[in-house]
């Protein structure tokens, strides 16, 4: 047998040579997914971040505070939980903002609506029109055919209102079988124009429920918005419609 016998220095070298690089790669490779791991956890804490300040603000009533793009298109679970408090945020706007049988703005946030339109109106000088429309003889659709029929009239009219005031302003249900509608940067005229079309449409109309077919006319009264009080140009467009309801009724007045 044969021993050949080396210095344990050179073992030494030789030894390391041969671990060195093992222990750099190992090493290298553990920077990397450090590197990786805090670049993830970091973008995942600032996603979660972005979710639980629009949650806060959510809470305290800030409704209209938005989610970054960024973070309701992550597509893992904060992604979901972004587009949950998105859809959260939408439902309570819908409740607060909305009639719930029409879908149509209800009569509390119209008036906010409204302020804003007369507030853009004053600073630019461009008019606004207002009209209040009631349906004709609701009463007896209720009478008739009951309670459920006459919903499914007033969806049937709102839905008409709400295709005629896109793109000319929004329409809501001020009250039982009475509508507020306001026609954005329109003169008297032309606002009134575009209610006749409306009335040909709904008086044109067979709203089909449960087998009955059911007709309605309506009769709307409309005035040119002003700086005025608000309530007192609704008032003035009331009496217009008074006017047309002890006048035969299924007409626009202005
Ligand atoms: P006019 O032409 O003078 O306006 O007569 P009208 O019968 O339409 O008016 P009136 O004020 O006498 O009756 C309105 C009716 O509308 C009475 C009320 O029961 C009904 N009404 C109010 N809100 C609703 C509702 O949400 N659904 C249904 N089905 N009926 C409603
Ligand atoms: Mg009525
Ligand atoms: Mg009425």
């Amino acid at each position: 047998m044969l021993f050949v016998a080396k210095p344990s220095k050179e073992v030494e070298r030789l030894v390391w040579r041969s671990i060195l690089p093992i222990i750099g790669g190992a090493l290298a490779v553990a920077t990397v997914m450090i590197l990786i791991v805090t670049v993830f956890s970091n973008r995942f804490l600032l996603a979660l971040i972005k979710i639980e300040s629009l949650l806060k603000k959510t809470a305290n009533g800030d409704l209209t505070a938005e989610l970054e793009q960024e973070v309701q298109q992550r597509e893992d679970e904060l992604g979901d939980m972004g587009r949950y408090v998105v859809r959260m945020q939408r439902s309570l706007r819908d409740l607060i903002e909305l009639d719930q049988l029409t879908g149509l703005y209800n009569r509390r946030y119209v008036q906010r609506k409204l302020e804003l339109v007369q507030n853009k109106s004053i600073e630019t000088g461009v008019p606004f029109s207002v009209a209040i429309g009631d349906i004709d003889f609701f009463k007896k659709v209720n009478d008739t055919y009951g309670h459920e029929c006459g919903d499914a009239v007033l969806m049937d009219v709102s839905a008409r209102m709400r295709e005629l005031m896109k793109g000319r302003g929004f329409a809501a249900r001020w009250g039982g079988e009475e509508f507020l509608l306001v026609f954005e940067s329109y003169r008297l005229e032309m606002a009134a124009d575009s209610l006749e079309d409306l009335l040909n449409v709904i008086r044109s109309r067979t709203i089909a429920f449960q087998g009955e077919k059911v007709k309605v006319t309506m009769t709307f009264g409309v005035v040119e918005g002003s700086g005025d009080r608000l309530d007192s140009i609704i008032g003035n467009a009331d009496e217009k419609l008074y006017y047309g309801k002890n006048n035969g009724r299924n007409q626009v007045v202005r």
